[in-house]
């Protein structure tokens, strides 16, 4: 039976032959790492994911988590995987040794991600927060702050929140109305109520440390006069003990359709007027901070809709190859051919091939900025770290949306390819559409990205960083072009990559002119095409590296059977392969699909900008 799990060869192939990551080891920060070490870590994850995280995918979402006066218990058997989790060290792996991380590159921690997440999607959202929670004391925390935090968070002794939204205050969070008064003992007293707080509460960790928005009295309107505040569910006294309860209220959690064993907690602040909150920061820097941390945890965000994909893609895979369902079209009307394994009929395998493709893709997308996060740690040139920066800053919308998109997308595909089964509790398939879904939410809904990439991501440093990313691209059209068998994927690669930098230009232009909100109606399908064309552009650079090594094996043999008889008998040649196919149906068959999409944003159509409200009906 094929693994339900992502191959070590697809990662493998991204860390080492596409992205070369040793080449990061020449840091300071890495030495003594090294491949061997990577190995080991990303085999243990796999591990864990298989046998101990996985088994807790389908009980955790049908046990769910339950709400009983203010408090909320987690599925039974996260208790046993999360304490395995936390002596593993799984929390923070990029984060500092002295503060509780394992000080490993960004990129493995991403093929961590990728086993761990795929796993189950909501187990892993306690320790996202707790890092994000962490990241932002790191960012903004006064020594103290990181001296009783920090670890306890990176460890997993203690949760993290991340705490923006109120009802009137979703996508609007300056907003809100929790507020903050300065107390003598230089604590502040924090009132208001927030909602659809992930993990909220919980009774994993012994407490949960809240970073959460409010604005101090008297502070500016809207996101200038918003402060952070870290608010402990325990109080933390200055000597690391734990101190009182705060006055910190779970007032109830959402019934949802995905992610059951993730609480989404209502939470009120002050009910009795006693919740104390630190001040992490500076007062009115809130948003700041937040917004610095958010990078990251949107390009985990993105990554939760990429995993569950390759996830869904592995079972439907597997569900294919089993699966009897009629007969080889070319057995014709024959009543006695054998019935064939759905994998055999070519509308199944266009929608597995279809799923591979995003699946590649999103991995080699997202290893990439990961990787990137190493390079600007690893950079000595100052232009050069600013310059890959801008990459981060331009793409973090990018992955947040397109992944968390085709992510959700992936997973409905593969419900199709079981079908009615697909659609029962038979397989997981409908668990991960379902968990998958909220990617496209929470964290800046996918709409708020693309505006955020339309009006100031594109213009970043004067566009410069858009064209460097072209550029990039036109490395490996370049590259691929050396290689008649690539030439064709490479030309239309290449007219892309115009067609894309065409198509910015003109939006760009339309968002800053009297017709701007035309601009924003067609953000998020420019974001998509953007997406489309980064990953037509991986597989091209994939394709790249495959064509060369299939060569190799295949030799000089231009017979179509000969080729097809090696390819049949070595695996690491059907590998390769593979991704050269796999590049060609993505280039060949999506790429001219965004061709069509950019010609709609060139077109420019207002209607849903000028239609009268009423005209919608209703
Ligand atoms: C399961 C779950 C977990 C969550 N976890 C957390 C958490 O841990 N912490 C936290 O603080 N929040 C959390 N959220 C809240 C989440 O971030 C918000 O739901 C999200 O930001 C959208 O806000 P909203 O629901 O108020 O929708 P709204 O802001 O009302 O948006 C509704 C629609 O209008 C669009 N829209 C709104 N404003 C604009 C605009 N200016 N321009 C264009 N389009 C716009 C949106 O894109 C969306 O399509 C969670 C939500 C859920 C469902």
């Amino acid at each position: 039976m094929a693994q339900m799990i992502t191959e070590r060869r697809d990662i493998d192939f991204v860390l080492y032959e596409q992205l070369g990551i040793e080449g990061i080891l020449k840091a300071p920060k890495y030495k003594g790492m090294n491949r061997k070490m990577f190995d080991l870590v990303v085999n243990e994850a796999r591990n864990l994911a298989v046998k101990e995280i996985q088994p807790t995918y389908v009980e955790g979402d049908r046990e769910g988590v339950t709400f009983d006066n203010g408090t909320v218990k987690v599925p039974e058997c996260f208790h046993r995987a999360f304490d395995l989790f936390r002596e593993g060290e799984w929390i923070a792996l990029t984060k500092d040794p002295d503060r509780g991380g394992q000080g490993l590159p960004h990129v493995i921690a991403q093929a961590v991600t990728e086993y761990l997440v795929g796993a189950n999607y909501a187990f892993l959202t306690y320790s996202i927060l707790a890092n994000g929670a962490g990241k932002m004391i790191e960012l903004a925390g006064t020594e103290q702050q990181k001296r009783l935090f920090l670890k306890n968070l990176y460890t997993g002794k203690w949760g993290g929140t991340m705490v923006l939204t109120e009802p009137e205050a979703g996508s609007d969070v300056g907003n809100l109305t929790t507020t903050a008064a300065p107390n003598e003992d230089g604590a502040y007293s924090i009132t208001g109520s927030k909602i659809f707080i992930t993990n909220g509460e919980q009774d994993l960790t012994e407490n949960i440390i809240h970073p959460v928005l409010a604005r101090i009295e008297g502070a500016p309107k809207g996101t200038k006069g918003i402060s952070l505040f870290l608010v402990p569910k325990i109080w933390v006294n200055d000597d690391g003990s734990l101190g009182e309860p705060n006055d910190v209220v779970c007032t109830g959690i959402e019934e949802k359709m995905g992610i059951h064993a993730s609480p989404t907690c209502s939470l009120t602040f002050g009910g009795k007027g006693q919740c104390r909150g630190m001040l992490l920061g500076e007062e009115n820097q809130g948003m700041k901070i937040m917004f610095h941390m958010m990078n990251e945890v949107r390009l985990e965000v993105g990554t939760q809709g990429f995993t569950q994909a390759a996830a869904a893609y592995m079972h439907a895979l597997d569900y294919a190859r089993e699966r009897r369902q009629g007969r080889d079209l070319a057995a014709g009307k024959n009543p006695d051919a054998p019935r064939a394994p759905i994998i055999q009929h070519p509308d199944v395998r266009r929608m597995l091939l279809w799923m591979k493709a995003h699946v590649d893709g999103m991995r080699s997308l997202t290893y990439w900025v990961a990787h990137t996060f190493d390079r600007i740690e690893g950079a000595e040139d100052p232009k050069e770290r600013e310059r890959l920066d801008h990459f981060v800053s331009l793409l973090t919308p990018v992955v947040k949306a397109y992944c968390s998109e085709r992510g959700f997308d992936v997973c409905v595909q593969a419900m199709q390819v079981y079908g009615g089964y697909g659609y029962t509790r038979d397989y997981p398939v409908e668990q991960m559409a379902r968990d998958a879904k909220i990617a496209s939410i929470y964290e800046g809904t996918d709409g708020i990205q693309a505006m955020d990439l339309l009006g100031r991501k594109l213009g970043l440093n004067d566009g410069a960083a858009f064209m460097d990313l072209l550029k990039e691209m036109n490395q490996s059209v370049a590259l691929a072009r050396e290689r008649p068998e690539l030439a064709d994927m490479a030309d239309r690669v290449d007219q892309g990559i115009q067609r894309l930098g065409e198509t910015a230009l003109h939006i760009g232009k339309t968002a800053r002119s009297a017709k701007f909100k035309t601009a924003f109606a067609h953000a998020l399908p420019f974001l998509e095409v953007m997406g489309d064309m980064i990953l037509a552009w991986m597989h091209l650079w994939r394709a790249g590296l495959a064509a060369p090594e299939l060569a190799k094996m295949i030799g000089d043999t231009t017979d179509p059977k000969e080729r097809a008889r090696i390819i049949a008998k070595k695996k690491e040649a059907a590998y390769y392969d593979g991704l050269i196919k796999t590049a060609a149906f993505f280039i060949n068959t999506i790429l001219p699909v965004t061709f069509g999409k950019m010609e709609a944003i060139r077109i420019g159509e207002s209607a849903a900008v000028d239609i009268d409200d009423k005209s919608f009906g209703g």
